[in-house]
């Protein structure tokens, strides 16, 4: 295999071996921009690495000739004394994983070099100083595993109130001298001096930082897998730190929260790269640049048009200028708020860029979904005590918590909060996920807080400068001398950047008003509707709901629904209707029960009037009624502990009694479903008489009656018999068909298809019976546990697994097809309105998804980019 690639080799379709980082380098080196010269070692070395604990063969070996290639072409050796050639160790993984693993600057350092990187930079011992220990502090504590605070005390203490740009030649070097014995004191051994050495292992500590707790947690959380690992790039260093001809910063080709096109980005003067990051010192924005260097800025605009151009899409950049020459060290398509996805996609369409067909794979249902999420009521009388910067929209309310840990504490009691920090770091990571929302008071757009919030869609405002952050003392105070303690309330909304005391009232989005009929007005809106309208010409799938209420069912045709995929008519059984279901199952004689199902069905039939009015002859799937009947009687403690007392009815003896008969040890694997409708004589047929009934009376409906939980093709044909005659009498017509969630069924499809017009997958019932995973109780019980160990990486009652419940799938739609070719295939369960899974149904061929009312804009859009 071949371990290493100069950038002149790779592309930027080589992220899986080359990461993202070092495919894109490799591609704007080929693009002719000013990339510093290096090398990639690929995700491949790091997997094998990884899982052999040893670096593969030949890998020392290639390292050393692209290293030997690199110094003939920068005319100098790594760590040379008199003229020394410095490298970067960066990772890249394949997807982006901001802040979350190791990166170490300026390898190549020692007693000797540093003096030679001085006279590299005409006489500048300042600059040489702070670059070595820059070093031993990275070094220190990415690769020998310090603990960075130590260095950060030492610097404080140097520092003494002054900024790191203040500290002379003769203090850092000092400084140095304290980091050297700070390494010694920890490790026991001396700062390794030897550049081979440092950078063997710095790239060593990169791929180990694959397996970082942080970097875990946020592969889990943005489901990236967790076998890919990461590439490890060495780059040829140029420094951001000479001078004040120096510096560092990053940009975004358009603003990644709004989408609007502009200068858009941060800038720090005489810094390296992991100031800007760190917050250390407060960065300026990037048009300040012309002021300061016009020749770097308008070559950055430049290369920023091309990049643009090039990738046809939002690029974000890192750069460094060295003494006035400016260098790219990295870009990639930027990570953007879902707003910004769909006012970019449709720009660059407008642009001549892409096409509408592309514009549409550029959004994705969860952007969608998360322009659906309420935002502030703008009427409401609201208490602002500060503003900062709007990081990542939305409307967040909770109780200020002050640490990672205590909003995972409080979270977890099943409390909102939002994490207050003065700025955060990839150590927070826990608490970020757990809180409603994050506010900081320092650090810009394009901070840890900011970035990571937008990647996960969460609410963020940052850079509130106007607060005073005391997380010791659990507090922050506001302009006007307002305090808010931990567990006080605030609002925070990082479409605008305000910060509110109390709880401030939230309400819909345009866009969902645009889905509930309002007219585009915004230029956001428009873009949802183009895109929309362009996702729904090109899917295949239909898209229906399960609604079990003419309300849902009015709401979801609005949305876009073409039908009702699953109606459950247990619900209707509920409220004042749950004494009736009492009487048919106290029922001892046929007289008592037909007297209890007579009640029912007139109640039932307006049920379903109601349904078909909403749905205008659309088609509307009812399912017969599931669950297990105990479910519908008082709970047995209540009931037990009542009929110890005087209280207690006859009719209450006979429900304890009756309770206690239904008992069940596992009433999902007990009578419920098609079972119920063979043993409680009457009741499906007056189901049946309802519907058939109901659907005479709405000109133009369209019913079709699905059987539950099936799982031989007797049970369907014996229930089927009886509704076909009771359609018959009252003269209707419906399709019969069943559910597939009983892997059984799956696999007799064929035999099954005979006797059902279609089939939809009831795929929360098929996960559970495939995996033997009860469904109300692993997510909550284990799953973390799982998670954690790779047994998947999303639970699959939320994203439906392919291999295992997708193959059932796979084979009950071959079969049944076969068997009857004009067979209507649907899926009814969450997963119908799971990205993913909808992906999935597209695939495997399924004629429509169903999902609840809200999702169903996202399964159209879904249903569209799996199309193209
Ligand atoms: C299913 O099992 O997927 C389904 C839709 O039915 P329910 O969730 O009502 O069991
Ligand atoms: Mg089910």
């Amino acid at each position: 295999a071949k371990y290493v690639y100069d950038f002149t080799e790779g592309n930027r379709h080589l992220k899986d071996l080359l990461g993202g980082k070092g495919a894109n380098l490799a591609e704007m080196t080929n693009l002719g921009l000013p990339v510093p010269p290096g090398f990639t070692i690929t995700t491949e070395a790091c997997r094998h690495y990884l899982t052999e604990g040893s670096e593969p063969d030949g890998l020392e070996q290639e390292v050393a000739e692209h290293l030997e290639a690199l110094e003939a072409r920068m005319g100098r050796s790594l760590g040379q004394a008199d003229d020394p050639l410095l490298v970067s160790v960066r990772s890249g993984a394949k997807f982006s994983m901001p802040g979350m693993m190791e990166t170490v600057l300026n390898i190549g350092l020692n007693d000797e070099s540093v003096h030679g990187l001085a006279k590299q930079a005409g006489g500048n011992e300042r600059f040489a100083w702070d670059s070595y220990r820059r070093l031993i502090q990275m070094f220190g504590k990415t690769v020998l595993g310090i603990d960075g605070d130590r260095f950060e005390h030492a610097l404080d203490a140097v520092k003494g109130g002054r900024q790191d740009t203040d500290l002379d030649a003769g203090e850092l070097q000092r400084l140095v001298d304290t980091f050297k014995g700070i390494v010694c004191e920890e490790t026991g051994k001396d700062f390794p001096t030897d550049p081979r050495e440092q950078m063997r292992l710095a790239v060593m500590a990169v791929f180990d930082s694959w397996n970082a707790p942080r970097a875990i947690l946020y592969r889990r959380q943005e489901r990236i897998p967790a076998d890919l690992g990461t590439a490890v790039n060495i780059v040829a260093m140029v420094f951001g730190n000479v001078g004040s001809d120096s510096g560092t910063g990053v940009a975004f080709t358009r603003d990644p929260g709004s989408g609007q096109q502009g200068i858009y980005g941060d800038y720090l003067q005489n810094a390296q790269g992991e100031d800007v990051v760190a917050g250390i010192r407060n960065t300026i924005p990037l048009e300040e640049l012309e002021r300061i260097d016009k020749r770097s800025y308008d070559e950055l605009l430049a290369i920023m048009e091309t990049l643009e151009n090039h990738y046809k899409d939002l690029c974000d950049i890192e750069f460094t200028i060295e003494r006035g020459k400016l260098w790219m060290l990295q870009t990639r398509v930027g990570k953007r708020t879902a707003a910004a996805a769909f006012r970019i996609a449709t720009q660059l369409v407008d642009q001549g860029l892409i096409t509408l067909d592309e514009a549409v794979t550029r959004v994705t249902g969860d952007q969608l979904a998360q322009l659906m999420f309420p935002r502030f009521d703008g009427g409401a009388d609201k208490h602002k005590i500060a503003k900062g910067m709007n990081a990542s929209p939305g409307a967040a309310v909770g109780k200020a918590v002050f640490s990672s840990a205590r909003a995972v504490e409080l979270s977890e009691q099943g409390e909102d909060v939002i994490l207050v920090r003065r700025e955060t770091n990839p150590d927070d990571l826990a608490g970020m996920i757990a809180a409603r929302g994050i506010l900081t008071s320092r650090g810009g757009k394009t901070s840890h807080a900011a970035v990571v919030a937008r990647g996960m869609g969460k609410t963020c405002v940052c850079g509130a400068e106007e607060l005073e952050v005391d997380t010791r003392q659990g507090r922050f105070t506001a302009p006007g001398g307002v305090v808010v303690s931990e567990g006080d309330v605030i609002s925070i909304d990082g479409t605008s950047g305000e910060i509110y005391l109390g709880e401030v009232p939230v309400v819909d989005s345009a866009v969902v008003e645009y889905f509930e009929g309002a007219q585009p007005d915004d230029d956001l809106v428009k873009a949802v509707d183009r895109l929309m309208s362009h996702a729904d010409q090109a899917r295949r799938l239909g898209v229906r709901a399960n609604a079990d209420t003419p309300e849902d069912a009015a709401r979801a045709r609005r949305f876009g629904a073409q039908g009702i995929g699953l109606c459950r008519t247990e619900h209707m059984f509920l409220g004042e209707r749950r004494q009736l279901v009492e009487d048919l199952v106290l029922a001892t004689t046929d007289e008592e029960r037909q007297a209890a199902l007579d009640a029912l069905e007139p109640l039932q039939k307006s049920d379903f009037i109601g349904i078909f009015q909403a749905m205008d002859g659309d088609p509307v799937t009812i399912r017969l009624i599931d669950p297990p009947l105990h479910e519908f009687l008082p709970d047995i403690v209540e009931l037990s502990v009542k009929d110890a007392t005087d209280e207690a009815t006859k009719k209450d003896h006979k429900l304890l009694a009756a309770v206690k008969r239904l008992h069940e040890q596992n009433p999902m694997l007990g009578l419920r479903g098609v079972r119920l409708g063979l043993v409680i004589p009457g009741l499906f047929t007056m189901q049946v008489r309802a519907i058939a009934q109901a659907a005479k009376e709405v000109p133009g409906a369209r019913p079709e009656i699905m059987i539950p939980l099936v799982a031989a093709v007797q049970e369907l044909e014996s229930v089927r018999e009886e509704a076909t005659k009771i359609l018959a009498e009252v003269g209707v017509e419906a399709l019969i068909g069943t559910m597939i969630e009983v892997p059984r069924a799956a696999l007799t499809a064929s035999q099954i298809a005979e006797a059902a017009e279609f089939f939809s997958f009831g795929t929360n019932d098929l996960t559970q019976m495939a995996w033997g995973f009860s469904r109300d109780d692993v997510e909550a019980s284990f799953f973390s546990r799982y998670l954690d160990l790779g047994i998947f990486g999303v639970s699959p009652f939320e994203t439906l697994d392919r291999e295992g419940v997708g193959r059932l799938v796979e084979i009950a739609v071959q079969e049944g097809r076969s068997a009857r070719p004009d067979l209507h295939l649907g899926i009814c369960g969450e997963h119908g309105g799971d990205p993913d899974s909808i992906h999935f149904c597209h695939d495997v061929g399924l004629d429509y998804v169903s999902c609840s009312p809200f999702r169903i804009p996202v399964a159209r859009l879904e249903a569209g980019r799996a199309a193209l």
